[in-house]
């Protein structure tokens, strides 16, 4: 599963063994399809018999908040990888949750696979809940308005400083036009970087041609929540289809498909027209269309966190930034339905731990 999984207690009792992303990025993808295949293969030939426990710590926790090399969820890391060298452990899976998915089990929990150890996994499962809660005012990001987002870039010494703009975190579903902080990137004194998804802006950029100028509306198309387009003029530099490889650590060889795909040249700013949505997870991204991003003195990020595995080598700083959008870190944003209450930080009040305890036999013994 994802590390963005929100689990219930029915996927708990269900399946024989949950194995959750031990990264974010989530750069481990082969290891843990390894490690499940693993378990599977040990459930199959009657060699374990796998007992679960779920701990849901109805928190709700934003991506950004969520990095496993840094703050509270390294803490939480490494304390799960401790626990899945105890014996009689199979696996420990910490699933950081979606905040944006307004369903019962949204927020963030802990899943402990025990080779037919119900106390242990139990015991582990609340003990790494109760570690989580304890850390709830460390999971939360400080951001800037879009217009004090590029003003702390500008004033920065040295670039790239990458504005990240989880607000319209491509991979979390928004729709990578938003323009709260293009609108702000026009007529700026040093060079940026920003990659707009538009269909109509890119036909248009292709129609003027390589060498042509470029004016019209960009971004915004898609709803009030991500801004009004920006009216953009310059010169189209490039034309491409939009094919790319990764060729960093995540989804290491697999092909990305940007579409039609313009570079215009607006003064001091580079803009990207893709014809679909496609996250900044991989430097051919940029890389793919001739830009380098240490070129730039600000990279605009349509992600939360996975922007890393692109420009994180080359950031000489971070600025996150607080726009409205369908991914924001600023959870007061949004009205809430499903999810179940109380849960933090919308309600008052500690967390509440929710304990779900599954035993063998496994689904392929009934
Ligand atoms: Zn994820």
């Amino acid at each position: 599963m994802d590390l963005h999984g929100n689990v219930s207690a029915d996927m708990a009792e269900l399946a024989d063994v949950i194995v959750g992303y031990d990264t974010y990025p989530h750069v481990d993808m082969f290891e843990r399809a390894a490690e499940a295949f693993e378990l599977l293969a040990g459930c199959a030939e009657g060699r374990i018999r796998p007992a679960r426990a779920l701990a849901h710590s109805n928190m709700l926790v934003v991506p950004q908040g969520m990095m496993t090399e840094q703050g509270a969820m390294k803490a939480l890391m490494e304390r799960a990888f401790e626990m899945e060298r105890t014996a009689g452990v199979l696996n420990v899976t910490v699933a950081g949750g979606f905040p944006y998915s307004d369903v019962a089990d949204a927020g963030m929990s802990f899943i402990v696979t025990t080779d037919g150890d119900e106390a242990l996994a139990s015991r582990l499962a609340q003990e790494l809940c109760l570690m989580a809660i304890g850390f709830k005012e460390r999971f939360g990001v400080s951001a800037l308005p879009p217009q004090e987002a590029v003003a702390a870039a500008l004033a920065a010494p040295e670039g790239p400083i990458v504005l990240v703009e989880g607000s319209d975190n491509v991979g979390g579903g928004a729709p990578a036009d938003a323009t709260h902080t293009l609108a702000r990137l026009t007529n700026l004194p040093k060079r940026a970087l920003a990659v707009i998804c538009d269909e109509a802006a890119v036909k248009a950029a292709v129609l003027a041609g390589v060498g042509g100028s470029f004016r019209g509306p960009v971004g915004g198309r898609h709803d009030e929540l991500h801004g009004l387009p920006v009216e953009l003029e310059g010169k189209v530099r490039l034309v491409s289809d939009g094919e790319y490889r990764h060729v960093g650590p995540y989804m290491t060889g697999q092909l990305a498909f940007m579409g039609l795909t313009a570079v215009v040249q607006c003064g001091n700013l580079t803009l990207v027209l893709t014809e679909k949505r496609v996250p900044p997870w991989d430097l051919g991204h940029v890389r793919s269309l001739g830009l380098w991003p240490a070129d730039y003195h600000i990279i605009l990020a349509k992600s939360a966190i996975a922007w890393q595995t692109a420009f994180g080598p080359f950031a000489k700083g971070i600025v996150h930034v607080d726009s409205p959008g369908c991914c924001s870190a600023n959870l007061a944003h949004f009205r809430y339905g499903s999810v179940t209450r109380p849960v933090y930080p919308l309600d008052e009040g500690e967390p509440r731990l929710r304990l779900s305890v599954f035993s063998s036999p496994t689904q392929l013994d009934r």
